[in-house]
């Protein structure tokens, strides 16, 4: 059931939710093709998108070349007051934010409410640091003179990002290249097209009255993976921020490379938590729930991976095991739900075959992996739970659905050694009561990850925080702490204030 009715999804979308290309006043129509995307929820179409054309994104990518020559000179609180409206709107417009996050997306209503928190809190967070983007003052070596450095506006910046968190990846990007003078082009997944068109409604609606604001300041480009192909390789996009799998991050980060472009990317995870003999294990318990099945297990922080001590891991098993059997699947919409669908039959067909796999690997699936065609026509599984028996090739991959392995280990060394032998480096956790095993799991030969936290599960970070992760996670930090930074260049400038020229080294150039 599908409560989203056409009148609602007007206040936002103001008629345009068929365009492939959004920018300013320029509406175009995609000249490429038309998709239809499906609604995980029963599978049925959401809408009918156009899909955008080389011609118009090379237009668009020119447009927001000149609203970057203007932006770049707005005061940066300036470009914060935009970015305060746009999470103003977002909070009025909550509730049907998360609703269309719900129909694409198949999150369920607690965790869409949440998605769109995220971008509130993010907001929040860069109209703050638009008043603190800060160089340094630095020592010179030579007298009468001053050594600093400035930070300035990149340029265009294309974001492309994964259906998973359809809205806040964008604001974590948005908000930041926003406040630190950027012009922005997105390539929403295709799967969340009026998740994205709903947030550029934000930017339109929130600019509309500041005069400073350049029209094309934002645009939309809607359509599968070959829309980003002109953006990726035109040197006037400063950056390439690109969310999604590893495979999409090689890809796009070896063909920004081929002109020296700049990539952020947040890629794949494969995550996992040590339980060592003294955790609490009521805590460790909804910690691994929440992270393993929450958003069926298609967060790039989902938990996959539990390594626990052989002391205590049948008597956890037993637990999640009995856990796992109360948790409600079912349509995101309903209040009793936890878990939603999958986001397609594709996504079922790969958790079935990684559950195959792991069986066939000589391991055990103690709980779970049905699909559930007794729900109706949408992806919903059984959450799985797997004990690992002996190797596996299927655990050093991220199947993206409720697929949780637990692997038995004897010394913490051994522990951070199974945990760490996996490609990726998002996110990480550790239960335990001991303060001794708890800072070596932090510490340089602990956890490789980028995220690493104790006594709390892998996933739902905070904005504060900067996120992302190591190895094929592909290393960039978005959100908080100093993330700002990648949306900018910096500038070392160097002042002479006295009546010599004394050279740097000491090096005399008499002339
Ligand atoms: P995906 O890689 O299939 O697609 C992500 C985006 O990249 C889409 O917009 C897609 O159209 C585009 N894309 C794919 N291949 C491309 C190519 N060759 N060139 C240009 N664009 C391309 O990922 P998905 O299925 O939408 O999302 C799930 C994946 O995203 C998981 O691997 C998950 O871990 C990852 N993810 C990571 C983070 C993070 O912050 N690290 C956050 C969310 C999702």
């Amino acid at each position: 059931q599908k409560i989203i009715n056409a009148a609602k999804l007007d206040i936002y979308l103001k008629g345009t939710q068929f365009c492939g290309v959004i920018q300013g006043t320029h509406r175009l129509a995609g000249n490429e093709s038309v998709f239809t995307s499906l609604s995980p929820i029963d599978n049925t179409p959401v809408a009918n998108f156009g899909k955008a054309d080389s011609t118009e994104v090379e237009q668009v990518i020119e447009r927001s070349k000149a609203a970057f020559l203007q932006f770049r000179t707005v005061p940066a609180p300036i470009r914060g007051e935009l970015v305060r409206r746009i999470g103003n709107l977002a909070r009025e417009r909550k509730t049907l934010l998360a609703e269309l996050i719900s129909l694409e997306a198949g999150k369920i209503k607690e965790e869409a409410q949440g998605e769109v928190q995220e971008l509130i809190d993010i907001c929040d967070f860069a109209v703050g640091q638009s008043r603190q983007l800060y160089g340094l003052t630095i020592a010179s070596e030579r007298p009468e003179h001053r050594m600093m450095e400035q930070w300035h506006p990149l340029g265009p910046v294309a974001i492309i990002t994964a259906f998973n968190f359809p809205v806040a990846v964008w604001g974590w990007n948005a908000a930041l290249a926003l406040i630190c003078g950027n012009s922005l082009i997105w390539k929403p997944s295709e799967q969340t097209s009026l998740c994205a068109l709903a947030c550029q409604q934000l930017v339109e609606d929130a600019s509309s009255t500041m005069a400073e604001i350049p029209d094309d300041l934002t645009a939309v480009l809607l359509g599968d993976k070959t829309v980003a192909d002109p953006l990726i390789s035109h040197r006037d996009i400063a950056l390439v921020s690109a969310t999604g799998s590893t495979e999409m991050g090689r890809t796009v980060s070896a063909r920004v490379a081929q002109r020296l472009g700049r990539v952020l990317l947040e890629l794949g995870g494969n995550n996992g938590m040590i339980v060592t003999p003294s955790a609490n294990l009521d805590l460790a318990l909804r910690a691994i729930v929440f992270a393993a099945v929450g958003t069926c297990g298609q967060r790039c922080t989902s938990l996959r991976r539990v390594i626990a001590h052989e002391s205590i891991i049948d008597e956890l098993e037993t637990r999640l095991i009995k856990a796992y059997t109360s948790l409600p699947v079912g349509n995101p919409f309903s209040d009793k739900t936890l878990i939603g669908p999958l986001v397609n039959r594709a996504a079922v067909k790969r958790f079935q075959a990684a559950i195959e796999t792991f069986q066939k690997e000589g391991n055990e699936i103690i709980y779970g992996g049905q699909l559930r065609e007794d729900l109706g026509p949408g992806n919903y599984v059984t959450p799985a739970i797997g004990r690992q028996t002996g190797d596996s090739q299927i655990i050093g991959t991220e199947t993206f659905g409720p697929l949780l392995y637990l692997t038995p280990y004897e010394t913490l060394p051994e522990a951070i050694s199974i945990h760490n032998s996996v490609t990726q480096g998002l996110s990480s956790a550790i239960f335990t009561s001991d303060l001794q095993e708890a800072e070596q799991f932090l510490g340089p030969a602990g956890s490789d990850c980028g995220i690493s936290n104790v006594n709390i599960g892998t996933s739902g970070a905070e904005i504060g925080g900067a996120f992302g992760g190591e190895k094929d996670t592909g290393g960039g930090r978005e959100s908080g702490s100093d993330a700002w930074k990648n949306y900018m260049r910096r500038a070392t400038n160097t002042i002479n204030y006295g009546t010599a020229l004394p050279l740097a080294q000491g090096i005399q150039f008499d002339i």
